[in-house]
């Protein structure tokens, strides 16, 4: 089992599937790299038995039938890597046994110091890049997973279980993986998200998510001349920004602590623009901060004399109350855990998955550990153990008797 799961990890890394932040939107999927990838998962989905849909949503689903009756069960992962670092390219380095030393890279060390979790697989099998690029674990384990799973049921008709439906989306990284999928072509109502972290974390809800465009119009005239006319967009935008409050800001917020970010600025004197997120785990702390960025947008304007549009995107929500409202999908997974003896950890992520967007349709979306770590970075490390801690899970999840 773990020989064709490293063998199935290595070769989908291998795919270059770097989405691309300023073509996802407008073009589906973003890279043709990620609908190689796809077109590949789907011929060895058919060569499993499952029967597999590719429409013009641009997501992967795939079918195995089952030999018990029972709702669907459904899973996902997304076949795009994060462009926040190199992404193409990947050559994986397997370290087996591993020392339980630091690891040199190419030009970076993965140190046990900076990563503590490391010694836990001392005489396993970790598995890094070589150093100029991500490794793409996430989420290339988790379809991995997803894969090996589907072809051990496939392949051992003693195991019963219902149907197993996969779900294969593109551009998760840039926030469009859901901007369509094939609804009308699911049948479950919880469908595990197969794109976690450290071996044991199940994520059980996430943030709400909104941000702030914000425009600035100023007025530039010569600054010689400029008293009682120039109206200064950029001093009004540095405001803003100073103005977030100090204390809830991502850099000193953790936890279950909501944050704000200023994620870019730029301007001129005439016009300058910043965007902003802003996330919290509970809704009404999500307005609370969307209404003091408005009032301080509002002051700029007062002290500034500038004209400011400040328009707000609701990004995603907390699908924790999906989750709750939909108790088979945990207790199944508690069960599941339970029965490989795997003790497991319930946790909010700071971040959004595709269970938020799933969540606005009624789907509840656990999100399952893959074990990997320091992801969308050079010094991103997976350990085989941990994948398949997680492919046992699944198993176990998808098994008639959970
Ligand atoms: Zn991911």
């Amino acid at each position: 089992m773990a020989s064709t799961l490293l063998g199935r990890f290595l070769r989908y890394v291998q795919i270059d599937t770097m989405s691309n932040s300023q073509l996802a939107g407008s073009v589906r999927p973003s890279t043709s790299g990620q609908e190689e990838l796809m077109m590949l998962l789907r011929s060895e989905l058919e060569e499993l038995g499952c029967s597999t849909y590719y429409g013009p949503e641009s997501v992967l689903q795939g079918r195995l039938a089952g030999n018990m009756t029972g709702e669907s069960i459904a899973f996902m992962a997304h076949v795009d890597t994060a462009d926040d670092v190199p992404g193409n390219g990947v050559k994986p380095v397997v370290h087996s046994p591993y020392n339980g030393q630091d690891i040199a890279l190419s030009g970076i060390t993965i140190s046990t110091e900076e990563n503590p979790d490391l010694i836990r697989y001392k005489d396993g099998t970790v598995v890094t890049s070589d150093g100029t690029t991500l490794l793409g674990s996430d989420d290339k384990a988790g379809i991995a997973i997803i894969m090996e799973m589907l072809s051990i049921l496939a392949s051992d008709p003693s195991i019963s279980h219902p149907d197993i439906e996969v779900y294969f989306t593109p551009d998760e990284e840039t926030g469009h993986s859901l901007d369509r999928f094939p609804y009308e072509h699911m049948n479950a109502s919880v469908c595990y998200t197969v794109d976690g972290t450290e071996e044991g974390i199940i994520d059980i809800g996430c943030f709400n998510a909104s941000s702030a465009s914000v425009r600035i119009r100023g007025r530039a005239v010569h600054p010689g001349s400029a008293k009682g006319v120039m109206r200064n967009a950029l001093q009004a935008a540095a405001f803003i920004a100073q103005a977030l409050p100090g204390g809830e800001r991502a850099e000193s917020s953790s936890g279950e602590e909501g944050f704000f970010a200023v994620m870019s600025m730029s301007g001129t004197a005439e016009s300058a623009e910043l965007f902003v997120i802003m996330r919290d785990f509970h809704s009404d702390g999500l307005q609370r901060r969307e209404n003091i960025l408005k009032a301080i947008v509002n002051s700029a304007d007062l002290i500034y004399g500038t004209e400011t549009e400040c328009v707000i995107e609701q990004n995603y929500s907390n699908f924790a109350g999906t989750v709750a409202s939909h108790p088979y999908a945990m207790e199944r997974l508690r069960r599941a855990a339970d029965s490989i003896g795997l003790a497991i950890s319930e946790n909010m992520v700071r971040g959004g998955t595709d269970g938020a967007h799933l969540a606005s349709h009624g789907i509840a979306s656990p999100d399952i550990f893959t074990g990997g770590h320091n992801l969308h970075s050079l010094s991103e490390w997976i350990a085989l153990e941990s994948m398949e801690r997680s492919l046992e899970l699944v198993l176990a999840i998808a098994k008639g008797d959970a």
